[in-house]
């Protein structure tokens, strides 16, 4: 009966930038198999599908020294977008 969907929305923010990839990716494969290879340089790992590359990317992103926030655990794959999001924002400003 509960409205879940406002959180999750939130929580699948963080993964759109890799689910963006993972689909360009699938729409750009020349492979008819279903299956995805990472598009990453020295990567080439072949997945089962866009959630299986999503979730890879995501993974690559976290391993390459993606900015971690501390407070929700998003990764990021930059500074900015590090502190665009909105958990940053809730740091008090004043000293
Ligand atoms: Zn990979
Ligand atoms: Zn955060």
């Amino acid at each position: 009966m509960g409205f879940g969907f406002e959180k999750k929305n939130q929580k699948s923010k963080i993964w759109a930038k890799q689910r963006e990839e993972a689909t360009l990716t699938m729409l750009r494969s020349p492979r008819t198999d279903g299956l995805l290879g990472c598009p990453r340089r020295g990567c080439g790992e072949l997945l089962g599908g866009v959630r299986a590359l999503t979730f890879h990317l995501h993974i690559h992103a976290v391993s390459a020294g993606a900015y971690a926030c501390v407070r929700c655990g998003g990764a990021f794959e930059n500074a900015r977008e590090l502190v665009r999001h909105a958990c940053a924002r809730r740091r008090a400003r004043g000293t």
